[in-house]
């Protein structure tokens, strides 16, 4: 509203015939502006009253009479002529009348007498702070100085002298602000700065920027809200930030909105569970519009008098409307509806609700409301009703998948990588807890894990989770209550519904469809309320869910599983259910089943066995069967594991022994224990033992069934490298091993690959046997390769052996070995062993060096061989001219055959030749056609 607006709107008043006003403003400059302006245009004086210096000139305070400073004095003096076509302004309004019964009885005749003045007389009371009491509260009208407005603002500037080029930017930043303490403000910059100008813009904007939070907060109603979060920020609430988004767009494109007939949204409720990100969104909303957030609590306005809860509303509103575009952020509404007390606190309460939906309704600056409230059974029906707020949201406890965002983001703002831990299970951990509770486990997880100066870790997580009472707990009641309200009222989810919400799920469970309950019954977020009700349902397979619920609550699992066969409700059936439920009571359990190994498997992987504490309580027990069952359970901890060996229970052991899990430490100590030998080859058969175990093994040479042992490790397990050396090369222990398992080893792909010392040992064994499987073997190196093929040359000095000549056929075989390996071929093929050389040309190509060998030698079915094979067209064409016929007809059977070969063989004229020729499919079009002619 314009100054303008006031000074008629006080002259309309006092023409109409109000006598007394109360002007709330600190603003006095302002406001003796506003009371010449209308004394003026009422062609009235003005008499004006102060505390400090009793009756002084209006216009420039002099004093004129500096007795009257008190207010009963000041009432007293006033004559009849005083209240003809004159304003009586007294300032200090507040101090002089509280506590002053005299004073106010004097005002109150004073506004009485005036009654015989209207139109011709009025009093105006000033102060900062409103007090009217009851006595004269209905005969003084309120008055307010709004805010500045932009064109008040720049008026301000100009007669300040602030440079042009800032005005603009400063009006901006300075709305807001009362006249005062813009004046202020600017004093305060202009000391500093000395000249307020373009270079030193930044400084004195951000400067503005603080000073007027404090001025706001100041004020009392608002408060500028620091933003540092953003909507990435919220884990979950698809819809709910899918619909900022939207408006958001429409926020940033305003005016082409409204050109296109969109009107400016006005804002959202949003209502819900405590800690569940209401906050969070309100924040990360202003980040996403790119405007400051203002946070309004409502609890603040409510004022002791009469009309100060609306005024306090409006000025905050007026506030936010000046400083707009902005985002509004209404905390707490519900507190503007409860907690209020007096005889007309409801009176208050609605004129403040009709106020503000009237402004909702109204308002034509551009402030994006976002009201949140925890309790929205204290809301009154006309709130909630659909066109108030564009729309009005609800906010649950987080779904499963939105409790998993929300780890995230929490983990990764306490720099923690997700991916490093198991998140479901910490999902299914903080299953009913806000994000709140969940922000707070992982705090206090990373607090921990920084003060034992260890790494955070899965375990440090589930107990700090483990130990955080989440909010549904402590809010019990209130939760119940809330929930069921916002099913009935319809509110749209802020989340994504693909999962239930509890409110769907406490309908659902009354369906008479079982198929519908049955899906409550197995729902992991449904509510042990409700899971307590289903238990007695009629219908057996939704029984059987609710028993198989992780969610249903220990005190029903144990009552059904404490049930004699002889009780009227027993149920075997339920029993394996029972078993797999994390909510049992072991005890229990294993007092009714230990004679059963069946359940006593079942028992031994239900997953509450997953808590390393939990291990140590059944371990402190000491109580073998709880020892056997952890045994055998596929949680058992590396802790567990060795205090269950430290016990020294031989029955227990054995069942530890054939646990897959075994760890390193335990594996070692019945290693390097002499009475458990005998259990070494049980456990050698079950489990893989580690390198430093199978190292230690080797050295243990005194064991009967050493060879036994290694065998199965070799074929069933995995054999480590360095343990297949220290065996190969320890004459001792290859004492107590048979060839077999040795050449298992020169056989092994994975062993031999990398390993040049196990291979060297290996062939220093000099075995044929291992020769030959080495030689097979695709990943023997190349130096190894050499070396066996000296080996077989110094047996072949002492004579030819048909077992030598196949270490050869295999080398000559291992493609990969002899393909790249030339200096390997020409060795092969010195050899002059036929078997040997055809393997080698036949399966790869020959190099020219080792052809050239061949070519060379005496034995015309190498050479028969190599014409049929090699590629390389200079051996060709010298083979073809050793003019040897069986050697020319492999030759014409070359598919690789080159031209001036061919010209070669053609020579001939040799018909057996020439038909071949025309039989390999593999010519140049050239050769056919000459081929055609002959
Ligand atoms: P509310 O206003 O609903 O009572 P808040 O928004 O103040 O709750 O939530 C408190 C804190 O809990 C937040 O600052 C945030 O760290 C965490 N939090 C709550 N909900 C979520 C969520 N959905 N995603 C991420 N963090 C959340």
């Amino acid at each position: 509203m314009k100054e303008q607006n006031l000074t008629q709107q006080i002259i309309d008043y006092i023409q109409a015939g109000y006598t007394a006003f109360y002007l709330k403003t600190t603003e006095l400059a302002r406001a003796d502006r506003l009371i010449s302006e209308v004394a003026n245009q009422l062609r009235f004086n003005v008499i004006e009253y102060n505390l400090a210096y009793g009756r002084v000139k209006f216009e420039n305070k002099e004093s004129i009479d500096d007795s009257l400073t008190s207010f009963e004095k000041i009432f007293n003096h006033l004559r009849h002529e005083d209240l003809e076509n004159n304003l009586i302004l007294i300032k200090d309004a507040k101090l002089g009348l509280e506590n002053n019964p005299v004073a106010l009885a004097r005002l109150k005749y004073l506004l009485d007498t005036l009654n015989d003045y209207k139109g011709e007389s009025a009093v105006i009371l000033q102060s900062a702070d409103v007090y009217l009491p009851n006595e004269i509260e209905p005969l003084v009208t309120l008055l307010e100085l709004l805010l500045p407005d932009q064109n008040q603002i720049q008026a301000v500037l100009k007669q300040e002298k602030i440079a042009n080029e800032l005005t603009d930017r400063l009006t901006t930043t300075l709305s807001g602000l009362n006249e005062l303490d813009i004046q202020q403000l600017l004093n305060l910059l202009k000391n500093k700065y000395g000249k307020l100008n373009a270079e030193n813009e930044k400084a004195i904007l951000a400067e503005i920027q603080q000073q007027k939070e404090q001025i706001i907060a100041k004020s009392g109603v608002l408060e500028m809200a620091k933003v540092n979060e953003e909507i990435e920020d919220i884990g979950g609430l698809e819809k709910l930030k899918a619909w900022l988004q939207d408006q958001s767009y429409i926020v940033k494109n305003l005016q082409a909105a409204k050109e296109f007939g969109v009107k400016a949204p006005k804002g959202t409720l949003i209502a819900g569970m405590p800690g569940c990100g209401k906050s969070l969104t309100a924040k990360a909303a202003a980040a996403l519009f790119q405007q400051p957030l203002l946070r309004l609590d409502i609890g603040s306005l409510l004022g002791k008098y009469v009309g100060e809860s609306e005024t306090n509303m409006r000025k905050a509103l007026a506030m936010a409307e000046s400083i707009s575009p902005c985002v509004l952020w209404v905390d707490e509404l519900e507190k503007a509806f409860v907690g209020m007390t007096g005889n007309n606190a409801s009176e208050v309460s609605s004129r403040l609700l009709g106020y503000f939906l009237t402004w909702l309704q109204e308002k034509s600056a551009p402030v994006f409301i976002i009201a949140t409230a925890n309790d929205i059974t204290a809301l009154p029906p006309e709130l909630l009703r659909k066109g108030r707020f564009d729309e009005i949201f609800y906010v649950g406890f987080p779904t499963k998948k939105e409790r998993k965002k929300i780890i995230e983001i929490h983990l990764a703002k306490a720099k923690q990588k997700a991916s490093q831990f198991d998140l479901d299970e910490l999902v299914a951990e903080c299953r009913d807890y806000a994000g709140a509770d969940i922000e707070n486990a992982i705090f206090y997880a990373v607090k921990k894990a920084f003060i034992q100066q260890g790494k955070l870790t899965q375990e440090l997580l589930l107990e700090a989770i483990r130990n955080t009472t989440p909010l549904r707990k402590t809010l019990k009641d209130k939760v119940g209550e809330y929930e069921k309200k916002f099913d009935e009222l319809y509110l749209s989810p802020a989340s994504e519904n693909d999962d239930l919400s509890i409110p769907q799920m406490i309908k659902m469970a009354e369906d008479t469809n079982y198929l519908e309950r049955l899906k409550v019954a197995k729902n992991e977020d449904v509510t042990e309320e409700i899971l307590e009700k289903l238990a007695k349902d009629e219908n057996l397979d939704v029984r059987k869910a609710v028993f198989s619920n992780p969610r249903c609550p220990a005190k029903l699992v144990n009552w059904k599983l404490q049930l004699d066969r002889e009780d009227e409700e027993y149920d075997e059936e339920f029993e394996k259910i029972l078993l797999s439920n994390p909510n049992i009571s072991f005890e229990l359990a294993m007092k009714k089943l230990c004679d059963n190994d069946d359940y006593f498997d079942l028992l031994s992987e239900n997953i509450s066995l997953k808590n390393n504490n939990f291990q140590n309580t059944l371990l402190d027990l000491d109580d073998e069967d709880f020892d056997i069952l952890l045994a055998i359970s596929p949680y058992v901890s590396e802790n567990s594991q060795v205090r269950i060996y430290e016990r020294n229970n031989r029955d227990v052991i054995k069942y530890l022994i054939e646990n897959e899990r075994l760890c390193e430490s335990v594996q070692i100590s019945i290693i390097q224990n002499s009475d458990y030998y005998d259990l070494i080859s049980d456990m050698v058969d079950n489990v893989d033992l580690s390198e430093k175990a199978q190292n230690i093994l080797v050295e243990e040479t005194k064991l009967d069934d050493y060879e036994d042992i290694f065998n199965s490790i070799i074929e069933n397990k995995k054999l480590y490298k360095s343990s297949a050396t220290m065996i190969v090369s320890n004459p001792d222990i290859l004492e107590y091993i048979t060839f077999e398992t040795i050449k298992l080893i020169a056989s092994s792909e994975e062993l031999i690959k990398e390993n040049i010392n196990l291979q060297l040992e290996l062939i220093n064994l000099d075995d044929i046997g291992l020769m030959q499987d080495l030689a097979e073997n695709p990943n023997l190196c190349n130096e190894s390769a050499l070396m066996i093929v000296n080996k077989v040359k110094e047996q072949f000095e002492k004579g030819y052996d048909e077992d030598w000549d196949n270490v050869l056929v295999n080398l000559s075989n291992n493609t990969i070995l002899v393909e790249n390996n030339k200096s390997l071929q020409i060795e092969i093929v010195k050899f002059e062993e036929s078997a040997a050389i055809s393997q080698l040309i036949e399966n790869i190509q020959l190099c020219k060096e080792a052809a050239d060998i061949i070519l060379n030698s005496p034995y015309d079915c190498d050479k028969e061989m190599l014409a049929e094979y090699i590629y390389d067209p200079q051996i060709q064409l010298r083979l073809s001219k050793l003019k040897n016929n069986k050697i020319n007809r492999r030759l014409s059977e070359n598919k690789n055959l080159h031209d001036s070969v061919i010209f070669q063989l053609l020579k001939t004229n040799d018909s057996e030749i020439i038909a071949k020729l025309k039989l390999n499919g593999n010519l140049s079009e050239k050769m056919k056609r000459k081929l055609v002619k002959c």
